[in-house]
């Protein structure tokens, strides 16, 4: 029999045609693998490869991808905060469940991409935003997978795809998040790999992520070394880094508000949050009346021969010579305000959230990132020292402030001298995230490359597409071509 070549032409482009419509099921090589990696260079080549698959695919599939991201960090956000908890034992596991959810259901998605447009005499420009690539991810041990699902639904979101480099004492529930998002996005969505992770972090596997050729753009959230490290990359570096929150309490504050503003930021994860409230000044006038409704709201107050016990305790020297400083004692940090207590030589319920007590300037809690349960209180003697002494206290981290006041000079005041990312007016930390206040949410506030509280915007390039002299439905163009 013979087979025309017009025959064998149409067979070929039926073939061809379906193909084209079947969903893409597999990437070229590292299907299967739902992005647990142990070499950078594999975890960024998978990255890639499913960059590639998701550059193809519609805004309604990259909505489709973050609704399942969001799903599984809410449906499953009891057994993943647990597992989180029992890994890094660090914080509380109600605060490490309810950071999955509400990251699963508040984090910005593809609805934040927006186009601008500029139209006139010549025409029309269309600003839309582009993804990078292919983004180097390092989160903290604070937030392990809260952070990195954060990240993920911003990034891909912004049509990127992710490889992450966890803190190796967060490094299984990450590694188990990334896997549970990928097996669910391969089935539904047909890409596998759209985060990738190196289940085993190292300094030298950031380094390697920092310094690959394939790695598009870094996001780091984490303290000053990792932050430091990402500046000097040469790569374009969204840096989340450390913070020390001062509050100050001035003579016109609502006492009662700041005290369960103070209670509900400051012991929130133990106090773990960057955002969180570190120290509190309070002008003379009113000290021993916030002390009184600090207690009164439910916090626990220490003596000062306490503060002395746990400060001896709790603060430990680290580094040689000219870096040698003070930090927090890994026995403590995020631990409970019964075990600091304890430290102090005192009995609390296990249910106490926060511990505070009055101390000099001179004390290491009001310095140091202590990230624990108790916040040292001291007396200014007006509301100008108490910003002088927030200013140093901050360390020019510019990260996050707080006042409690009724008067608009003073709030004005503290946020040009502060000059912080989150500025907070009467409510807890959190508020500043959009949970209690308005705005929106992220683990990611990139403070030192200045892009503020990270959306999918963040992660995307500016492009400019320009129709000249056309397209513009309204008056008469100017012909100048
Ligand atoms: P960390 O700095 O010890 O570690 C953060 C990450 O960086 C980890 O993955 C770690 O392995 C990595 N890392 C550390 N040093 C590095 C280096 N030299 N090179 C490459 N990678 C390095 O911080 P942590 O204890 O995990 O987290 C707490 C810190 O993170 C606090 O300082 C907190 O303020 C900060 N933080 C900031 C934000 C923010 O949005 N700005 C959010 C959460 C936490």
């Amino acid at each position: 029999m013979q087979i025309s070549e017009e025959l064998i032409r149409s067979v070929v482009s039926q073939v061809l045609s379906e193909v084209r419509r079947a969903p893409v099921v597999a990437g070229p090589r590292f299907t299967g693998r739902y992005g647990i990696f142990s070499c950078v260079d594999e975890a960024v080549a998978a990255a890639r490869d499913a960059f590639e698959q998701l550059s193809e695919r519609s805004l309604e599939d990259r909505k489709r991808i973050i609704e399942i991201i969001r799903q599984i960090s809410i449906s499953q956000c009891v057994e993943l905060g647990t597992m989180e908890m029992h890994e890094t034992k660090i914080g509380r596991l109600v605060h490490k469940i309810e950071k999955l959810k509400t990251l699963g259901e508040r984090t910005p998605g593809v609805e934040f991409l927006r186009s601008e447009v500029f139209s006139g005499d010549h025409g029309l420009a269309v600003i839309e935003h582009a993804p990078f690539g292919v983004i180097g991810a390092i989160t903290p041990v604070t937030h392990s997978l809260p952070t990195l699902t954060g990240n993920a639904i911003s990034m891909i979101a912004g049509g990127n795809t992710l490889v992450v480099n966890p803190h190796p004492s967060g490094k299984k529930v990450a590694a188990e998040g990334v896997k549970r998002f990928n097996q669910a996005l391969l089935k539904e969505i047909g890409i596998d790999n759209l985060i990738c992770i190196i289940a085993e972090p190292t300094l030298e596997s950031a380094n390697a992520i920092f310094k690959h050729r394939g790695i598009n753009m870094i996001c780091v959230t984490g303290g000053p070394a990792v932050a430091r490290a990402a500046l000097n990359s040469g790569k374009r570096a969204v840096v989340a880094g450390p913070g020390n929150p001062p509050v100050v309490v001035d003579e016109t504050a609502d006492l009662d508000r700041a005290a369960r503003s103070i209670i509900r930021g400051a012991s929130y994860d133990n106090n773990l949050l960057c955002i969180a409230e570190k120290e509190v000044f309070v002008v003379n006038s009113v000290f021993d009346k916030m002390m009184a409704a600090m207690e009164a709201a439910g916090a626990v107050r220490l003596q000062s021969r306490e503060v002395d016990a746990l400060t001896k305790a709790a603060m430990i020297q680290v580094g040689e010579g000219e870096h040698r400083h003070d930090a927090p004692s890994k026995d403590f940090l995020g631990q409970d305000a019964a075990v600091l207590a304890k430290a102090a030589g005192r009995s609390v319920s296990d249910k106490t959230e926060l511990l505070f007590g009055e101390t000099d300037l001179s004390n290491p809690f009001i310095t140091v990132e202590q990230m624990m349960p108790f916040v040292p209180f001291v007396r200014v003697k007006d509301v100008d020292e108490g910003l002088q002494r927030a200013k140093e206290a901050e360390h020019g981290f510019r990260h996050t402030s707080i006042i409690h006041s009724h008067n608009v000079r003073n709030m004005t005041n503290m946020g040009r001298i502060m000059d912080t990312t989150l500025f907070v007016k009467n409510g807890p930390c959190m508020a500043s995230l959009g949970l209690g206040g308005e705005g929106y949410l992220s683990f990611s506030i990139a403070g030192p490359t200045g892009e503020g509280v990270t959306t999918p915007l963040t992660f995307t390039r500016e492009r400019r597409c320009s129709m000249i002299d056309d397209l513009r439905i309204l008056g008469r163009p100017a012909r100048t071509h």
